[in-house]
């Protein structure tokens, strides 16, 4: 059933990104009642709203530890609005509806994580906020619950098309998502009081996040971890599952690069990669290498995103874009997209290990952590790379490894801190269909390979990848060599003038 919100209660923890939310209630003549922090936050944006102090009668108390705990508040999220004796009630009590609650917990876990004192983070177990999220989840066939401040942007969607109502629907969405906000959050609390680090080894015992749906919308999903921990969200509607995927896959790659980079992702392999002195250099040879597969892509950048980089990157229909930083500017630009998802990313270390299931059991290893660089090739051939082809061939080799196997990477250095993805071969059932697919994406594109560099992910099993590069005019390649035929590949580079190293490395990803 379709109901209007005419009442709210807001206590949240971080105040930023608050204010578009608290606008368009305040809009919509919704009645306002928030806790001390919050309500000066609201009061300072021009907006009334009632102090919670002012309908309990009781102070905030105990250094806060008792501040929305009373009947009044609890009644008014939890009577039922079509049970005329709970109607009844309320009306005895002086208790008034409240039909949404706001709440962004205290950091639980970003207080451990920091090193606090055991006092400190005692503290900083919500109590109030908590209670209130499970209350108004409980009670969802009349409220609404965000229980997190990632849920501000959606909502605001969800109000703004529905004018200022929501459908029992939506209300249930908001509250599956509360209870696996408060489980998660109770589940950290627990790992604390048990001793136990977290990791993604003991997935369940992270804090728990509905998607809305899997990969595909028939498939349900949830995600376990803690972005907040790892970025900022500063546009945008809520991160999906496929979103998750390509935004791991965009970290994962920038950071092999310390020069300024961007770096586009489709479906977590590499459309466009492009190291060059500025940021805007960076992202319009990105750009260049492929700008039909850039479209509703996921972009990151390990630099900060200056207003003239923005106005380029503005112009393109993109899913998310990941960065250290936004000049304020910039920002201002790329939020005029409501759903484009701005990402700015927390300085924070990954896990070392990675996971998957399969026939029901788990798959665990270490992460591909490892980068050959030019000091480790092995020149096997003839001629020995050029210092520009090294270090395309460096430059090819950090994307080759992030990329789907059978990969096979074409690139070109343009000098000192340049480097460009001309086209890439992405998970072919054969090595030489991986290079086949990239040179006729790279001729697509109007490159002309000569001079370019190749990088594979594993060895040549035969010299015929070698003969097609060379007649598309590659003239360095890196592979990991070890095949027993590794001779004519080598042979067949010395035959047409062309180098080859290798690293005895081999990086499939499947
Ligand atoms: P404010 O900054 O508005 O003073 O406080 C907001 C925070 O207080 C939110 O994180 C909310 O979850 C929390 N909160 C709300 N009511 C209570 C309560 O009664 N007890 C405790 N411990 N926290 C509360």
């Amino acid at each position: 059933m379709s109901k209007t919100i005419q009442s709210a209660l807001i206590s949240v923890y971080y105040k930023d990104g608050l204010e578009p939310l608290v606008r368009l209630l305040h809009q919509n003549g919704v009645l306002l009642y928030s806790t001390g922090g919050t309500q000066t936050f609201i009061e300072q944006l021009g907006i009334p709203v009632t102090a919670v102090e002012d309908i309990t009668g009781y102070p905030s108390i105990f250094g806060g530890r008792v501040k929305t705990l009373h009947p009044v508040v609890f009644g008014g999220i939890l009577y039922r609005r079509n049970l005329a004796e709970d109607v009844a009630q309320a009306s005895r009590h002086d208790i008034n509806p409240i039909d949404l609650v706001v709440v962004d917990l205290y950091p639980f876990e970003e207080t451990v994580a920091s090193g606090a004192s055991d006092e400190d983070i005692i503290e900083k177990i919500d109590i109030g906020g908590i209670s209130l999220i499970r209350a108004a989840a409980k009670n969802y066939e009349d409220v609404l619950i965000v229980s997190s401040r990632n849920q501000y942007a959606d909502v605001v969607n969800l109000l703004t098309e529905k004018q200022g109502a929501t459908d029992l629907e939506d209300r249930r969405r908001f509250a599956k998502e509360a209870f696996a906000m408060s489980s998660g959050y109770d589940r950290a609390i627990h790992n604390y009081f048990a001793g136990s680090t977290t990791d993604s080894s003991d997935f369940r015992q992270l804090p728990a996040q509905s998607l809305r749906y899997g990969e595909n919308p028939h498939q349900q999903a949830t995600f376990y971890g803690d972005l907040n921990a790892l970025f900022d969200q500063l546009n945008g509607k809520e991160l999906s599952y496929n979103n998750l995927v390509d935004v791991d896959a965009c970290v994962s790659l920038i950071d092999e690069f310390t020069d300024t980079t961007f770096a586009i992702i489709k479906h977590t392999n590499a459309c466009g990669v492009a190291t060059a002195p500025t940021a805007r250099e960076a992202y319009l040879n990105a750009l260049a290498c492929d700008p039909v597969s850039a479209f509703g892509g996921v972009i990151i950048t390990n630099a900060k995103v200056d207003l003239e980089t923005a106005e380029e990157l503005n112009k393109l229909f993109m899913e998310i874009l990941i960065a250290p930083d936004f000049d304020p500017e910039a920002l201002t630009l790329l939020s005029s997209k409501k759903n484009r998802i701005l990402l700015k990313r927390k300085p924070v270390e990954f896990s070392p290990k990675m996971f998957k299931t399969l026939l029901n059991g788990v798959l665990e290893q270490d992460k591909d952590n490892q980068t050959e660089t030019a000091g480790q090739f092995k020149v096997v051939t003839e001629k020995a790379p050029s210092d520009s082809e090294q270090r395309a061939l460096e430059f090819a080799l950090k994307i080759c490894k992030h990329t789907k196997s059978n990969t096979i990477v074409l690139a070109n250095d343009g000098g000192p801190s340049h480097g460009q993805l001309l086209a890439s071969g992405v998970g072919q059932t054969s090595r030489v269909d991986a290079l086949k697919q990239a040179i006729e994406k790279a001729r697509t594109f109007g490159f002309d390979l000569k001079g370019a560099v190749m990088a594979s992910d594993a060895f040549f099993p035969f010299s015929d990848c070698v003969e097609i590069a060379a007649e598309a005019g590659i003239t360095a390649v890196v592979q990991p060599g070890g095949s027993i035929r590794d001779k004519d590949s080598i042979d067949a580079c010395n035959q047409r003038g062309m180098a080859m190293v290798t690293t005895g490395v081999r990086h499939f990803k499947h």
